[in-house]
């Protein structure tokens, strides 16, 4: 096993502050976070408002169960109703540096500060320093990640490639020239580039790697650390930025110091017990986009153990254990059944359909089911197939299967992926 290269703490004082200072100051975040909304986001006013609270009283992380909860998934009818933010900005668009779409569609607001998702702390944490050249092959194409990730290697100091999706040959042409030293975006991805490179004799001189929107079993992780490649992980949504990242000594997730992260039981809405599953329900304290209690859909758990050896004070989350709803991320993007049900509408000939999720050689396979009357009509399953890329924006293969072929009740996207 090669040696790998060590992680690094960026604040000290932050990451690795006694709990009661974590509480007080998330508590203070909080109070200024909601003064705020409530000034500016009509939305955020008019829940307060309804529930009675009047954002002076709200002084500590104590206050913060009385809030009401946003759901993500409502995020789309919200913003479709008060265009374009939900009224749950805290500035006009125009004051914004740039604005996205994400499947949904929900639009993401990016603010003018530097690492305006937070990202250098788990970069950092992944053995990122000043002065790599890191190659970023998340897309920066409408939706924000490749913007999210570059942002936060900018912050540390890094020079980045703008590498974006696919391209795979000319990614790793591009890295090798250039001497990238660092590699940001899907861990599948970064496999394929590693084991191209190998196969073509392209010297790659990758040491540090940050993954993200999508699983990193443990298989896949010693593949590409086997290369010499430190591979750590982070998680985060295109709405709240960066909220959890590993350190050197993984077992589980750090917190982001910089945002409040709840794991509210499924059913009680109350904090789970270490251990126990429950949705992930976040709270950041951006100015331009002040969101509380966002409730992320992902369902995670508290890691029991408390310190970590690697001196950091942040609880962690012990990874993510699915979704909640039926949406099911495939090569990075959420895929929702009630998204596929939309697109099929508009062919007469589609009757009962699934999505199934398969994984073959660290890469996710998307194909979607779809029963129709007779023997496929010409052309059929490419308008299909190329009606569900643009709107679900993950390739999949269209299977026509006559009437009857998919059980009454079969679910809309059925994961078949086993992770180990
Ligand atoms: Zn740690």
């Amino acid at each position: 096993m090669p040696t790998l290269r060590p992680g690094t703490i960026l604040d000290r004082k932050l990451e690795c502050r006694s709990p009661d200072e974590r509480r007080a100051q998330l508590g203070a975040g909080l109070a200024v976070t909601v003064a705020h909304a409530w000034k500016q986001a009509p939305r955020v006013r008019r829940a307060l408002e309804a529930a009675r609270i009047d954002p002076r009283d709200v002084r500590s992380l104590k206050d913060l169960a009385r809030l009401p909860i946003t759901r993500k998934e409502a995020l789309p009818a919200l913003q479709a109703e008060e265009p374009p933010f939900g009224g749950l900005l805290g500035t006009s668009p125009g004051a914004l540096a740039r604005l996205f779409m994400s499947p949904g569609p929900i639009y993401d607001p990016q603010g003018h500060d530097g690492d305006f998702w937070r990202f250098r702390h788990a970069l950092a944490a992944a053995g990122f320093r000043k002065g790599d050249v890191v190659l970023n092959s998340a897309s920066y194409h409408l939706t924000p990640l490749g913007f999210m990730l570059d942002a936060g290697a900018r912050a540390l100091g890094c020079a980045v490639i703008p590498g974006g999706v696919g391209q795979t040959e000319l990614q790793l042409k591009t890295a090798a020239a250039l001497g990238a030293t660092g590699y940001m975006g899907t861990p599948s991805f970064l496999f394929q580039l590693l084991t191209k490179a190998r196969e073509a004799g392209i010297p790659l001189r990758l040491e540090v790697a940050f993954v993200v929107a999508e699983m990193l079993p443990e298989s896949l992780r010693a593949d590409i650390e086997a290369f010499g490649v430190r591979c750590l992980q982070g998680y985060g949504t295109a709405d709240l930025g960066c909220l959890t990242y590993e350190c050197t000594e993984k077992g589980g997730w750090h917190m982001h110091p910089e945002c409040i992260l709840e794991v509210l039981d499924l059913e009680s809405g109350q904090p789970a017990a270490p251990g126990q599953p429950g949705e992930l329900v976040a709270t950041i304290f951006e100015e331009a986009y002040p969101l509380l209690r966002l409730a992320t859909g992902d369902i995670g758990a508290l890691a029991p153990e408390a310190s970590c050896a690697c001196g950091r004070t942040a609880p962690k989350v012990a990874g993510l254990l699915g979704r909640v709803g039926d949406a099911v991320k495939v090569k990075g993007m959420f895929v929702r059944g009630g998204q596929i049900e939309a697109v099929l509408k508009r062919f007469p000939e589609a009757g009962r359909f699934r999505a199934v999720v398969t994984r073959e050689g660290h890469v996710d396979h998307l194909a979607y089911e779809v029963e129709v009357p007779g023997p496929g009509t010409g052309g059929l399953a490419e308008a299909i197939a190329e009606a569900l890329t643009a709107e679900v924006k993950v390739r999949g293969e269209v299977r026509l299967l006559a009437k009857g072929a998919i059980p009454e009740g079969a679910k809309k996207v059925d994961d078949r992926r086993v992770w180990k």
